[in-house]
């Protein structure tokens, strides 16, 4: 295999537009959730500055949380919180079609990552 060409991939990076260069996490790994749960919620918009994502389940970095037990204490708190805030959770069976998932241990042990929302 030929060496890299690091000249080559300076400029390659140069050419990102920063702005278009931060990932939102996801979650490696990623197995088939079905059959887990997570809260449906009414619509929330992602706190991120000038992200047009609205939430329609609780998220973290527009992924949809899940929990394999539906009394997962965690995912009780959570909705707990979210009721607080008038978001009217309720517990549904995850499915697939709801759109990309992430497990909520996988996403603590990832430091709970969100969408960009820079401290001040
Ligand atoms: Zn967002």
């Amino acid at each position: 295999m030929a060496a890299a060409e690091p000249g080559r991939l300076e400029l390659a990076l140069e050419d990102v537009d920063l702005a278009e260069a931060e990932e939102l996490w996801t979650d490696d790994d990623a197995a088939d959730h079905a059959g887990w749960f997570c809260v449906a919620t009414d619509p929330f918009p992602c706190p991120a500055p000038g992200c047009a994502f609205v939430a329609e389940f609780m998220t973290a970095a527009h992924l949809i949380l899940v929990w394999e037990e539906r009394d997962d204490p965690n995912l009780l708190r959570h909705a707990a919180r979210a009721k607080q805030v008038g978001r009217n959770p309720r517990v549904v069976d995850y499915e697939p079609s709801f759109g990309p998932s992430a497990s909520y241990y996988a996403w603590e042990a990832a430091g709970r990552p969100v969408h960009a929302v820079r401290g001040s």
